[in-house]
């Protein structure tokens, strides 16, 4: 396929904001796409040339590309830079300065998507000596050939910026359109594959049921519901349950294949890497030729042996560098709470309790390497709370409740599993500070910084910009007229607020932090409504909140 057949698409796709024409077009699209083209394409649709899980990166800096572009159309850098300072897009910069580059040298070859995507991808697999000018030369090897419209679309997905990018959604939407499929099976094939390129050839020769779970790429984690109370968790899962801590740690997919082990988190991202030090515990404790399991990776002191929240563990996660020490710093202990694959079999449509079961008979329990995730089977609702209370006084989030007969559903957000967490107390803060929005939001006042009192002054708790409404209830509209005749200075988008307007502010946990001068932070807190009947004076003081951190989760 040409690249000026996607380029064309792009310009289509970019001239509307509707999602169901946005569809349209991209089903028209990929109806006639060959097996061969699928790949390179569906990912350049997404303004990608890796899958998410892959460990490589493009990292091209502007720097490096604006000197392509001047080098290629023979137009000085101060030029393309003065160009650039007006459109703040590199890629829209690339266009205009193509479009004054003489007729002469124009488009010496014709682009394909094929050649795009792949001097792209080879970007990322350069390394040593000379890299920068194998680099160079690869990008302007697409840049000479490339029409003016053609080379914005390359440099921002170089840059990563593609701003016409297909969304996952809008994807599925277009292949179903496009081959008559229910959304649905799109939607499971895509779970399970993660690969919409190959959904869509599966798609065209109406084999989607032959997309199999694949040990080499990670599929998407099942998800839990929320439910408030232990009867409602029940209901969903029917009796008995099997109950499990919610540890508070973060989802990591375990793979093993060729007696390689490869580690995903929730999002996908391949950080084996990050956590080497938990390959020769899998193998050396998990029984099995090839597996996928699903887990909550959690971090333990050391010294205490005490977990720790996510917090703590979150920094080991982008971190690159000194692996070793960090690991002996914040060990991990790994709780297996279910299987995918084992052994040449998918096991997604196996009931969780034989599912259990393999995980049980596979592991060989290690306490602070690797467990099975701690159980209780049960139907009593005052076992569960007594469970309940045990995990809160370990420090855990809460309980999960898993229907026994349930298979596993990649991706999908089902009743097989139900989280449980403490509903913590509302606390009544006032607004301090807040900052205009962007587009559709620029005249609004939309993010909001929350104080509580300390002694007669106020100290910040955490910003909040959910539960305040678009149309109804409160909204950004009302809220921002409240507030303006309260500005007392406005720094860039930020404005300083006299302290009157008080909200009640619920939340999932209070954390302590660095990066508000209280010393906490609110974790996802959403605003519930506006306390007219409270003055800044009435509101919740720092004791509340120290009292609050202290109560919540068994922390003494
Ligand atoms: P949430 O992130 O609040 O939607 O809760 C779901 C997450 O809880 C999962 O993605 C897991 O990372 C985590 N989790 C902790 N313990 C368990 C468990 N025993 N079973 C399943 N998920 C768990």
């Amino acid at each position: 396929m040409k690249y000026s057949e996607l380029a064309k698409l792009y310009e289509e796709l970019g001239k509307t904001a509707k999602r169901l024409e946005k569809t349209d077009i991209l089903s028209k699209f990929l109806k006639d796409i060959s097996e061969e083209d699928a790949p390179s394409v569906i990912y350049m649709l997404q303004g990608k040339v890796f899958p998410p899980w892959s460990e490589k990166k493009i990292g091209m800096s502007s720097r490096l590309i604006l000197k392509v572009i001047a080098n290629s159309s023979g137009i000085s850098q101060e030029k393309v830079e003065s160009s650039w300072k007006k459109t703040g897009d590199l890629g829209k910069t690339a266009e205009e300065i193509m479009k004054t580059k003489k007729q002469s040298t124009l488009y010496s070859t014709t682009l394909t998507v094929k050649k795009v995507f792949e001097n792209i991808k080879k970007l990322a697999e350069l390394e040593g000596k000379g890299t920068v000018d194998k680099k160079v030369s690869l990008i302007s090897e697409l840049l000479t050939s490339a029409k003016p419209d053609e080379a914005k679309y390359i440099v921002n997905t170089i840059l990563e910026t593609l701003r016409v990018g297909v969304a996952d959604g809008t994807m599925r939407d277009a292949i179903s359109k496009a081959f008559n499929i229910d959304v649905e099976k799109i939607q499971h094939a895509y779970n399970v594959s993660n690969d919409f390129s190959q959904v869509l050839i599966s798609a065209k020769k109406g084999k989607l049921s032959d997309l199999k779970v694949s040990l080499t790429k990670p599929l998407k984690c099942m998800l839990a519901l929320k439910e408030d109370t232990i009867e409602s968790a029940f209901e969903r899962t029917g009796k008995p349950a099997q109950l499990e801590f919610k540890l508070d740690g973060f989802r990591l997919q375990i793979h093993k294949h060729n007696d390689q082990i490869s580690l995903f988190t929730r999002r996908l991202e391949n950080v084996t890497k990050q956590f080497a030090e938990l390959v020769p515990i899998i193998k050396s404790h998990v029984n099995g030729e090839e597996f996928i399991l699903d887990s909550e990776a959690v971090g333990y002191d050391p010294k205490t042996k005490k977990y720790l929240p996510f917090q703590n563990v979150s920094q080991r996660i982008r971190r690159k560098y000194d692996i070793e020490k960090i690991a002996a710093k914040i060990p991990i202990e790994i709780n297996v709470f279910d299987i995918m694959f084992y052994n040449g079999k998918s096991m997604l449509n196996e009931p969780f309790k034989e599912r259990r079961e393999l995980i049980e008979k596979i592991i060989k329990p290690e306490k602070y390497k690797i467990v099975p995730a701690k159980k209780l089977v049960t139907s009593s609702e005052k076992d569960a709370k007594k469970f309940f209370k045990e995990s809160l006084e370990l420090g855990n989030e809460g309980l999960m409740f898993k229907k026994l007969d349930a298979p596993y559903k990649p991706g999908a957000r089902v009743g097989y599993m139900i989280k449980y967490k403490n509903v913590m107390e509302t606390l009544d803060l006032v607004i301090t500070k807040a900052d205009y929005g962007e587009g559709k939001r620029a005249a609004w006042l939309s993010s909001f910084t929350l104080s509580c009192r300390k002694e007669d002054s106020f100290v910040e708790i955490g910003k909040v910009g959910t539960g305040i409404k678009e149309k109804e209830g409160l909204t950004f509209k009302q809220l921002t007229k409240i507030l303006k005749p309260l500005i007392e200075k406005e720094i860039g988008k930020t404005v300083i607020l006299k302290p009157k307007i008080v909200v009640e502010i619920a939340y999932e946990e209070i954390q302590k932090s660095v990066n508000y001068n209280s010393g906490y932070a609110l974790r996802f807190p959403r605003v519930k409504r506006q306390r007219l009947d409270k003055s800044s004076k009435d509101c919740d003081d720092i004791k509340k909140v120290e009292q609050l951190y202290k109560q919540q989760r068994g922390k003494k």
